[in-house]
């Protein structure tokens, strides 16, 4: 049995959820945004929860597997199990050999996450950019990037090294907070998801240190660097008005020089939703998200955007004519 952990070279290579070559969701122009796995975050309506972990897993669909067992039988590692009707991973025997996916014939089994060397990292990115206008533009997010710590600052120190440009997205909760000085430090700018400022909603439903997030944001606030603020908004938790002006009260106090405001409108039918999470109240009408833009721009940040698949709703339904 060969652990996934094994004669890994720890610091030279991160655990990568995905990317996205062309991604203008994710800091100013057009970026090469990479997805990292692993998350300090605990909230309760997690989009993507195979982002939570950092290390690699398998992705099992219930709704695909005609339950023939091809994957069990496959395995020399005896690392899958049927438990009632469920296909178990036994992660501590699993070294990710791929025998189980590659033997589904209904694509019910998947990998999440691998583990890639820098070096590769940023020949993809290489690859894959040609900027227009250089430099080369990348966003390390995730999850929270910094939670791969000396790993993540490694990749952003040779990023710098040819010339690219780096924002990083992060929720500032990390507890380390030599890894987080370092990192702001080097990065050209910062994407920062703020799920609310109140103390006790912060240790209900993000589950981390609200001192570290404080003792980050100051660092961030001395670092002077430019800052996208990232604000989920969940029906019945972060919609209103009033925890907006709050949160924006403590943005203004805290932080320098913010570019945009980008407001992420929590759906509950999207695709990774999670089936746990029941919204206090009704998703939010077209209106009421435009209402809450125009109170943040009467608040003093000029440059606000909603996404999320509320959006992408009502853009269909304007072009059929609906809306
Ligand atoms: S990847 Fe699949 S087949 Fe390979 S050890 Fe893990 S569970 Fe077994
Ligand atoms: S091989 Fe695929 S379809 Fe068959 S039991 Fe395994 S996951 Fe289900």
């Amino acid at each position: 049995m060969v652990p996934i952990s094994f004669g890994r070279e720890m610091g030279n290579e991160l655990v990568v959820y995905g990317w996205d070559n062309l991604s203008t969701n994710d800091g100013p122009g057009v970026r090469f945004a990479l997805y990292l796995k692993g998350c300090s975050l605990n909230c309760p309506w997690c989009l993507n929860p195979y982002l939570q972990k950092v290390e690699p897993e398998i992705r099992w669909k219930s709704e695909t597997c005609v339950c023939d067992d091809l994957c069990i039988d496959s395995c020399k590692y005896g690392a899958l199990q049927r438990e009632n009707e469920h296909i178990v991973i036994d992660y501590n025997n699993c070294n990710f050999c791929g025998s189980c996916w590659n033997s589904c014939t209904t694509n019910s089994l998947k990998p999440v996450g691998e583990y890639i060397s820098i070096d590769r990292i940023v020949s993809i990115v290489i690859q894959e950019t040609v900027p227009q206008v250089p430099p080369r533009k990348v966003t390390i997010g995730g999850g929270e990037p910094l939670l791969q710590g000396e790993a993540t600052i490694n990749l952003i120190h040779r990023f710098k090294e040819e010339g690219i440009e780096v924002y990083l997205t992060t929720c500032a909760g990390i507890t380390d907070r030599d890894v987080w000085a370092r990192a702001i430090d080097l990065v050209d700018g910062v994407l920062l998801h703020i799920l609310t400022v109140d103390e006790s909603e912060w240790r209900e439903l993000g589950g981390m240190s609200y001192e570290s997030f404080l003792r980050n944001v100051y660092h961030l606030k001395v670092s002077s660097k430019p800052v996208c603020i990232r604000m989920p908004v969940i029906p019945g938790y972060t919609d209103s008005i009033q925890k907006v002006r709050s949160l924006l009260g403590f943005v203004k106090e805290n932080i320098p020089l913010v570019l945009e405001m980008d407001l992420r409108v929590y759906t509950p039918n999207s695709r990774f939703s999670s089936p746990m999470f029941k919204l206090k109240e009704k998703t939010l009408t077209t209106e009421q998200i435009l209402e809450l833009c125009e109170a943040i721009k009467k608040l003093g940040i000029e440059k606000v955007h909603w996404r999320g698949s509320a959006r992408k709703i009502t853009e269909y339904h304007k072009m059929n004519g609906k809306d």
